[in-house]
């Protein structure tokens, strides 16, 4: 038996008024998802365990079969694992932003998509000044960078940049125990970013400025038992993303680079299809993320949020469904998504999205079928969480 599971993250969202009141989904050229639905077994699907964030490494991590609310400890440790970078007992990692923030708003979480060779250059710069003995600032890309802080502080309650756009940032600064010194840092940065020569060029092109480092998502370092010893299985993981990288990595699964993969429209989707089928040829699950809708979400893109669903669906999701029809053996697909990015309101919520389980091969008959695959939809099919619902999943034909 193959396992292929399909991601496309942040698909779900709501009607949509220039869209003709339809959701994304339901907008979307995706013949290929609705002949999936229509040979498979439909969920409505909660993917946010109780009490937890609508991220997507809570999300991503009960569709990999894991339990967030026992092994969840933050979102940075799991991009420290993407990145390779090891975290000692002690450490908190936070992940750290280049963000653009003018007259006390969060004008860009990104500081304007910043190029990696840019902030790579205020990060050490601001490394330079701000590091010591327990404080480690790690450049990643454009504008998303990590520090490692011994015995830094954990009790915190912070907020993701993405998530308070336009808004003021007072309200939203990390709270908890020794607050007062993430605060410290984040107010450090600005001297040292201000009159930097790389966002003086920035100002002088009319590009947003990085104006100080943002710092939320800490955890200590986490541990998963591999996916081999839960399921039984081998595989890989798929994904642009360090964040999805990191939870291959934690579950000891594969998680080849696919050059060009971006996590936005202009991925190499093809190269992702040929990564995902090298593994399968090789182990017997696969892991496929595509970040693209979720982007375009946290853009407010609606018409760009429905071609790349259109893209994944024609690009992604139909040539590996052709795959494991043609390969002629016993094979389970999942298809589903993480979480809704609703282009309204431009961030994550935790509402119920649809999921399919198939088994194939299901032939060319039942392939011409259509059914719908989106939010109304699933309103009629059995509700289910994520990471029981993947485990009994990978469970089920194990014990067979
Ligand atoms: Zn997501």
């Amino acid at each position: 038996m193959k396992y292929l599971v399909l991601i496309g993250d942040g698909m779900g969202d709501y009607p949509v008024e220039s869209l003709g009141n339809r959701t994304p989904l339901q907008a979307a050229h995706a013949p290929a998802m609705r002949g999936i639905a229509a040979a498979g077994k439909l969920y409505q699907l909660h993917t946010v365990p109780p009490g937890l964030p609508p991220g997507s490494d809570v999300c991503n991590m009960g569709l990999l079969g894991y339990n967030a609310a026992e092994n969840y400890t933050g979102r940075a440790p799991i991009e420290a694992a993407g990145a390779g970078i090891p975290l000692q007992p002690g450490d908190v990692a936070f992940r750290c932003n280049l963000v653009t923030v003018r007259e006390g708003r969060m004008v860009d979480y990104s500081a304007g998509h910043i190029s990696s060779e840019e902030g790579d250059a205020l990060i050490r710069a601001v490394a330079a000044e701000l590091e010591d003995d327990g404080l480690t600032f790690y450049p990643g890309i454009s504008y998303r960078h990590l520090l490692v802080w011994h015995k830094g502080p954990e009790s915190i309650d912070s907020q993701p940049p993405h998530d308070i756009a336009d808004q003021s940032v007072t309200p939203h600064l990390p709270v908890g125990d020794r607050a007062a010194e993430i605060h410290a840092l984040m107010e450090r940065s600005k001297a040292i970013l201000a009159n930097h020569p790389v966002n003086q060029a920035r100002a002088a092109a009319g590009q947003e400025q990085a104006t100080q480092i943002w710092l939320w998502g800490q955890g200590r370092s986490l541990q998963l038992p591999s996916f081999q010893t839960l399921y039984g299985l081998s595989g890989g993981v798929i994904t642009a993303v360090d964040l999805v990288r990191g939870l291959g990595r934690l579950a000891g699964l594969e998680t080849p680079v696919v050059e060009g993969a971006t996590g936005f429209v202009d991925t190499n989707y093809a190269g992702k299809v040929e990564a995902a089928k090298q593994i399968l040829a090789q182990h017997p699950y696969v892991y496929v993320h595509v970040e693209a809708p979720d982007e375009c979400g946290h853009m407010g893109d609606a018409a760009l949020k429905t071609q790349a669903i259109s893209d994944f669906d024609a690009q992604v999701v139909a040539p590996l469904w052709q795959h494991m029809e043609a390969l002629g053996e016993p094979y389970r697909l999942i298809l589903a998504m993480d979480h809704r990015t609703p282009v309204s309101l431009r961030g994550h919520t935790d509402e119920p999205v649809p999921f399919v389980v198939l088994d194939g091969p299901v032939g060319v008959a039942a392939r011409q079928k259509q059914a719908p695959f989106d939010e109304a939809a699933m309103l009629g099919a059995p509700e289910a969480r994520s990471y029981e619902l993947m485990k009994n999943i990978l469970q089920a034909v194990q014990a067979e």
